[in-house]
């Protein structure tokens, strides 16, 4: 029996959309990178290598992690490299992007001394995000270089642009946002070998216009002769597993609470902080159904809450509560707040059976407090 909490993460359905990633490929001649930011489940790297060309990383760690585990192309970003970090990850990436001419500036030499292509991270000021959040390209973002900042005499031993200004978005967006980009940098996109077209497209969503981003790649490619690349995190694990609890205890305060042995706030965050409700299997939203219960988490804070959910039958102490949809941006972001236990990580193979790949303990929480 697999103890609860764990995430469920199926490889059929990440393999599903896998293959969808490997389709744009070939279809449009970019590149796809994985974001380790919003999927890091290292025990899947042998089959997301398979159609994936490489990681996207986000400073040293994240650099080796690819590096060790991924083996494959390395694309090291940095809002800012530290000088006693910058040559291990000069010597494990294939391009290295700056986040400002101070930066690109300040580690030049070491730079053209490895053997890595250079790229810079733009702000193409324009973008439809959500949530402020999570959007780079809002007011006073420290995430990319303006038009106004921008210096066009430094540029001679830069290969490539980096961008990255969508956020669960469509290939519309991605369309205004590389209008914009082209209107301000176009001049000097002819010189360069690489643009990074950067994560945030949903591509994965049922309803996602596969055929236009197809389109908008290999026009750009052409008009301008470059390689394209994209590094989406959540499109590579957009449903692609679960996030399996159990009811602990039922009490009653104004309606029926369930409380679980997982956190929202822990193994969650996303539904506080984006925030949005998650599906849960056979349940609707309150009322809908004949028993309605508030789902909590096994924390003390007050609003480690999920959300209100109604279902068939009245829950029991010991049912599984299954939160779909619990894969991408949930294990890269949990925390043993409140000394909770983390979730498990467990495979569902493409033969149904299930294999327990990582198990955690008390030694996770201790290490860190
Ligand atoms: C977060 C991030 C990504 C991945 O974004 P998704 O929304 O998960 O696709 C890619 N590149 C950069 C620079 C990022 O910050």
């Amino acid at each position: 029996m697999l103890q609860t909490p764990y995430y469920l993460l199926k490889e059929e359905k990440l393999e599903e959309n896998l293959k969808l990633l490997e389709y744009i490929q070939e279809q449009s001649g970019a590149k796809i990178l994985l974001a380790l930011k919003g999927f890091a489940f290292t025990s899947s790297f042998d089959l997301v290598s398979k159609y994936l060309q490489g990681c996207c990383a986000s400073g040293l760690y994240e650099a080796k992690l690819a590096y060790e585990e991924f083996k494959k192309e390395v694309h090291t970003y940095s809002p800012a490299f530290k000088e006693n970090e910058i040559d291990e990850i000069l010597s494990i990436s294939n391009h290295i992007i700056f986040n400002s001419f101070n930066q690109w500036q300040k580690y030049k030499e070491k730079a053209l001394k490895a053997d890595v292509s250079i790229g810079l991270r733009i702000n193409p000021e324009v973008s439809a995000s959500p949530k402020e959040i999570y959007n780079p390209c809002g007011l006073n973002s420290r995430l990319g270089i303006t038009k106004k900042e921008f210096k066009p005499e430094l540029l001679r031993e830069v290969d490539g642009f980096h961008f990255h200004a969508l956020c669960e978005q469509g290939s519309d967006e991605l369309e205004l946002v590389l209008n914009a980009f082209e209107k301000n940098f176009g001049e000097y996109l002819h010189e360069l070998k690489w643009i990074n077209f950067g994560g945030g497209h949903h591509i994965t969503k049922d309803g996602y216009h596969v055929k236009k981003l197809i389109k908008l790649i290999k026009d750009f490619k052409n008009k301008y002769d470059v390689k394209v690349y994209l590094e989406p995190g959540e499109a590579v694990g957009w449903e692609s597993g679960v996030l399996v609890a159990k009811v602990l205890d039922i009490v009653d305060n104004g309606m029926q609470i369930a409380i679980l042995d997982t956190s929202a706030e822990a193994h969650m965050p996303d539904t506080i902080i984006m925030p949005y409700r998650s599906e849960v299997e056979g349940a609707k939203k309150a009322g809908v159904n004949p028993y309605t219960y508030q789902l909590a988490g096994n924390t003390c804070l007050a609003g480690d809450i999920m959300g209100n959910y109604s279902f068939k039958s009245p829950l029991k102490i010991g049912d599984e509560i299954i939160f779909k949809d619990q894969i991408h941006y949930t294990i890269v972001k949990n925390t043993t707040f409140n000394g909770i236990k983390l979730p498990n990580l467990v495979i569902e193979r493409k033969d149904g059976t299930k294999e327990l790949v990582k198990e955690f303990g008390y030694e996770e929480y201790k290490r860190r407090v």
